[in-house]
């Protein structure tokens, strides 16, 4: 399936440092607590890190005390797609990528009951973001 961006693996890295491109290309995970976006409350938008394509907005930010940003609905549904990750034995998890260009960004879990409008958490890694205040 193609992508509206498409990169090889050698632009990739030469974009994205390091742990950047761990998250983004490699699906790896920030620690909890370390991200740099995990209390920010600012109003603004959450574009893509790798391609720029708007993600989330802060109106849906919310606190989950889970150590990573939290949204409850994406800006736009096409702004994201989903796929189950069976990367962890006998939990499979849903797994979160940009729709633009199939980076990584952290997974959804729905039913917390965290008491958002849609009972969904998209855990979302700092990295993976870059905030734009005021947009
Ligand atoms: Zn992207």
């Amino acid at each position: 399936m193609g992508y509206k961006v498409e990169k090889t693996d050698e632009q990739w890295r030469e974009e994205l440092t390091d742990e950047e491109y761990r998250v983004l290309r490699e699906a790896g995970t920030e620690r909890a607590f370390t991200g740099e976006y995990t209390d920010t409350k600012t109003v603004g938008v959450y574009n893509c890190r790798a391609c720029g394509a708007e993600l989330f907005r802060s109106e849906t930010k919310f606190e989950s005390h889970c150590g990573w940003p939290s949204f409850y609905d994406p800006a736009d549904s096409d702004a994201v797609e989903t796929r189950t990750d069976t990367s962890l034995p006998g939990r499979p998890r849903t797994e979160v990528l940009c729709a633009a260009c199939g980076s990584h960004l952290g997974h959804v879990f729905e039913g917390e009951g965290y008491g958002t409008p849609t009972d969904l958490r998209y855990c979302i890694n700092s990295i993976a973001i870059r905030h734009v205040e005021g947009a």
